[in-house]
């Protein structure tokens, strides 16, 4: 058994202009730095297939998937850009990038829950948990960890999963399309104040929203995970675990002004894994959102997959 890293080239080609930072070379300084460290040799490597309109109409309304993949086909075919919003912006390779990367997330799941692997890392781009059940959002379209939350419960018979988001933004999407969902319990925390503003007010019983000042860092973190998320966790006992991976808490991060490092992602993976051992089987799905130091979050991710990979 091992841990599988899901990927794909398309996920470079979505571009949303010069100089952004939710940019393709994410992804290369993620690759680099597992070939760089050898730790791509303990990691089962996979591209990721492109999921279906009926897997992204679990967690967004089927007139959003039809509409934003009309739009992205033909953007596709006519090489034009459209701006989503003022955030979120595609290019002609946008489709492939989206398709693939909620693909890599259901792929991902299918994997761990036959067994095939221990858990999985999808270093896919554009990430998912700004995006609503019906808009577009902080550099999100489809929502990867919410429609592979809802491809474990619906397509494999799960009665329980977790969402996980330490994300330095709010998963304000992932809350909009699973609040009010007592089959999922979603843990976060987020700087706050920070864009997208939201979080402060759960919008459901199932929602563990944990606000944290600016400049927070890890031992602080550390105590409210242990405090806020840990007990809510083992109560609720998940079937699987999912997590929005996103590494801009970083202290070298500047879309955020947290203080988090790499022994504070370590840490946190550790604690993950052990409640997905003491309820789940292990089962441990955990996908890409934010992280735009390069180097930083290169490292980050290192250290959350040497711990996926029982290496660390
Ligand atoms: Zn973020």
């Amino acid at each position: 058994m091992s841990t599988v890293f899901y990927s794909h080239p398309a996920c470079r080609l979505h571009d949303m202009g010069r100089g952004h930072p939710e940019c393709p070379a994410r992804l290369d300084a993620i690759t680099d730095h597992l070939r760089a460290t050898g730790l791509d040799t303990a990691l089962t490597l996979h591209d990721a297939p492109m999921a279906t309109p009926a897997q992204l109409a679990r967690a967004h309304s089927s007139g959003y998937v039809s509409e934003v993949c009309d739009l992205l086909q033909g953007l596709a075919a006519s090489g034009e850009r459209h701006a989503f919003d003022p955030d979120t912006s595609a290019s002609p390779g946008t489709y492939g990038a989206v398709m693939h990367a909620a693909g890599a997330a259901v792929a991902a799941t299918d994997d761990v829950l036959a067994g095939r692997a221990s858990n999985a890392f999808c270093a896919v781009r554009p990430p998912g948990h700004h995006a609503t059940r019906d808009a577009t959002m902080g550099f999100c379209f489809f929502n990867n960890v919410a429609v592979a939350a809802r491809h474990a419960l619906h397509e494999h018979g799960l009665e329980r999963v977790a969402i996980i988001d330490f994300d330095v933004h709010h998963g304000n999407g992932t809350e909009d399309i699973v609040a009010g969902d007592e089959r999922i319990l979603m843990c976060s925390f987020f700087q706050h104040p920070l864009y997208p503003y939201s979080g402060t007010e759960p919008k459901g019983r199932n929602m563990v929203n944990v606000p944290l000042p600016p400049y927070t860092r890890g031992p602080a973190m550390r105590a409210a995970v242990q405090d806020q998320w840990l007990p809510a966790l083992e109560i609720f006992a998940p079937q699987m675990v999912f997590i929005s991976a996103g590494f801009d808490a970083h202290r070298e991060d500047e879309l955020g002004q947290m203080g988090l490092v790499e022994a504070d992602y370590e840490w946190l993976t550790q604690q993950l894994l052990v409640v997905a051992a003491k309820h789940a089987q292990g089962r441990i799905v955990s996908c890409l959102e934010g992280g735009y130091s390069l180097s930083a979050l290169a490292r980050s991710v290192a250290a959350h997959l040497r711990v996926l990979a029982g290496l660390a």
